[in-house]
């Protein structure tokens, strides 16, 4: 068969993939949700005509979006994943065994019914025992949920209808006061190649907000550019450093990722020039690389500023500092 679909990645970018099946098709509430068997990526969710997820690459995305927080974290029992209907998150989340709660708030649940029934590879996290949906807005239950998570995550669609709100610094400070001491938000904040100007708004906002912030990130073919921006931001310590010992304590072994890894974890901080022009200015991954490296002298008072209060600093583990 020769039927194509098409997303416009940019006003000017189209990526097309060759569609065999189209299994699901319905207007919800909210959106266009459509699930499609492809040649290239096996079967695949779109929402809007914008790809999210599909059977083959969803990997990456799912185990960056939730091992990094969770590793930083030293014991992550309450988990929100805000948005994330297919469940890949969730998935991942629930591997950690110091996880007794992972709540989702999706706001549309024909996503959670379509991602259960077509989708059982990437949902299946979804009817673990410690998972909890809360069909509705994620900014409402971000706002009437003070001091409840370690671990906050936003998989949102992009930053248009209902997502919008979920890219604003009232929504950061929301999401800060709904974490516990020590805990990390982590939202996906779009390509640095066609997003630019979200992502300096983004960092510039969680730097208002948390006392560390910053960015890491991850390949994923699916979305557009490939190089995937994630947003982080701590109310403990430093999240690139991860204790030694603690993957052996939630048994990593048993985790089967195909991504993430204890140096990927670092390696994932790594910026590159044109990604750390989007960080503000006092930001530490920003800071050290310029500072640090160009200006000696100057760069004790960047360590210390990127140092942050948690248990990991100076543990020097497996994923220990990124530079
Ligand atoms: N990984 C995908 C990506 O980056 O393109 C996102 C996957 S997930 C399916 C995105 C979900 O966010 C959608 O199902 C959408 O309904 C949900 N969503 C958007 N705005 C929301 C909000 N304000 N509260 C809760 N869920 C929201």
């Amino acid at each position: 068969m020769n039927v194509w679909f098409y997303e416009d990645q940019t006003p000017d970018l189209r990526i097309g993939l060759r569609v065999g099946r189209v299994v699901h098709h319905e207007r919800s509430p909210y959106q266009e949700i459509l699930v499609a068997d492809t040649d290239q990526w096996g079967r695949m969710l779109a929402l809007d005509n914008v790809i999210q997820t599909n059977e083959t690459t969803e990997f990456v995305y799912h185990e960056m979006m939730a091992h990094v927080a969770l590793f930083a974290h030293p014991n992550p029992e309450r988990v929100l994943v805000v948005g994330g209907g297919d469940g890949g998150v969730i998935r991942e989340v629930v591997k950690h065994p110091t996880v007794r709660q992972a709540v989702l708030a999706e706001i549309d649940e024909k996503v959670i019914e379509a991602a259960r029934r077509w989708l059982p590879s990437i949902s299946s996290g979804l009817d673990d025992p410690r998972t909890r949906i809360d069909v509705g807005d994620g900014i409402d239950h971000v706002a009437r949920s003070p001091d409840t998570y370690d671990v906050i995550i936003v998989d949102s669609t992009d930053p248009v209808g209902p997502a919008v709100g979920l890219f604003s610094e009232e929504f950061y400070r929301s999401a800060f006061r709904a974490l516990r001491d020590g805990g990390l938000f982590v939202a996906q904040t779009e390509s640095p190649f066609y997003n630019a100007d979200l992502i300096r708004r983004v960092q510039q906002a969680l730097r208002n907000v948390f006392p560390w912030s910053g960015m890491y990130w991850g390949v994923v073919p699916e979305y557009p550019g490939g190089f995937w921006a994630m947003s982080i931001g701590s109310r403990g310590g430093d999240p690139r450093r991860v204790p030694a010992g603690r993957y052996a304590e939630r048994r990593f072994e048993t985790f089967a990722t195909r991504y993430y890894a204890p140096d990927v974890h670092a390696a994932a901080f790594v910026l590159p020039p044109f990604v750390l022009e989007l960080l503000p200015d006092g930001a530490p991954q920003r800071r050290e690389a310029y500072v640090e490296r160009f200006l000696p002298g100057a760069g004790e008072e960047a360590g210390e500023e990127a140092g942050g209060s948690g248990e990991g600093e100076d543990s020097g583990g497996p994923g220990g500092p990124a530079r």
